[in-house]
Formats: C-alpha cells, sequence, structure tokens
C-alpha cells in the first residue's frame, strides 16, 4: 500500500516535469528534470511513466538518430540528411494535410527521413 502511495506520488512529480518541455526531450532530460523535485526518482520510474504515457496516447516517441525522445505536443519528427556533407538537421512539417488524406484512419504521429543536398553544398564553390 505504501509503495503505491509513493508511485502515485513519484509519477505526479514526473508529470507535472512535462510542462517544462515545448519540444522534444529524452528520458535522461526528464531524469534529470525530474530529480530536481525527487532525488528518489530513478530511470526505471522514468521508462515506466514514459511507456504507460505512450500507451494512453499523451505522448508521442520517435528515434532521433540513436535516441529515443518524446514529445508531447509535436505529432511529428523529421529529419533532412545532406547526401553531399553528412549534414543532418530538424525541420518542421507546416502542413500534413496531404499526409492524412494519404492515410485511411487517424494519424497520431510520424517520422520522415528526407534525404537531399542542403542549401550550403547547393551554392556555388568559392575558389
Ligand atoms: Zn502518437
Ligand atoms: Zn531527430
Ligand atoms: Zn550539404
Amino acid at each position: 500500500m505504501a509503495r503505491k502511495t509513493r508511485n502515485t506520488r513519484q509519477k505526479g512529480i514526473i508529470e507535472g516535469r512535462l510542462e517544462d518541455f515545448d519540444s522534444f526531450f529524452t528520458a535522461e532530460e526528464l531524469l534529470a528534470n525530474a530529480r530536481k523535485k525527487s532525488k528518489k526518482i530513478g530511470i526505471a520510474t522514468i521508462y515506466r511513466f514514459l511507456k504507460e504515457a505512450e500507451n494512453e496516447g499523451k505522448l508521442h516517441s520517435y528515434l532521433c538518430g540513436r535516441r529515443r525522445v518524446y514529445s508531447m505536443e509535436e505529432s511529428s519528427h523529421c529529419h533532412f540528411t545532406c547526401s553531399k556533407c553528412g549534414r543532418s538537421g530538424h525541420f518542421r512539417l507546416k502542413d500534413i494535410s496531404s499526409i492524412r488524406a494519404s492515410v485511411e484512419g487517424k494519424i497520431c504521429h510520424f517520422q520522415l527521413d528526407v534525404t537531399g543536398v542542403c542549401g550550403k553544398c547547393l551554392l556555388p564553390r568559392k575558389h
């Protein structure tokens, strides 16, 4: 019984910390933030919380390189990678209506990996 109360309290603390992130965050970042409030919170609790929140549809998760990132707000995560210089960055998709129209059903979240040539590599080379 006491254990259950403690877990509920920790869950409340973690839930409150979510507001500090307006974009993507990792489990480690959430842990560091939650530990400012309670030193007793460990990474296992964070992972359990994230899994639960994801199942409930409160959070969306994405693979960013080799890291997993989470977001409450963003329902898409987009990468652009330059095939010439290998640089990769994020971009925001402003209009997802065409993706919505292409899917039969309701979209929860998605991620995109776009490859091309970046603006810097497109510029004529100076000699
Ligand atoms: Zn989702
Ligand atoms: Zn990413
Ligand atoms: Zn480039």
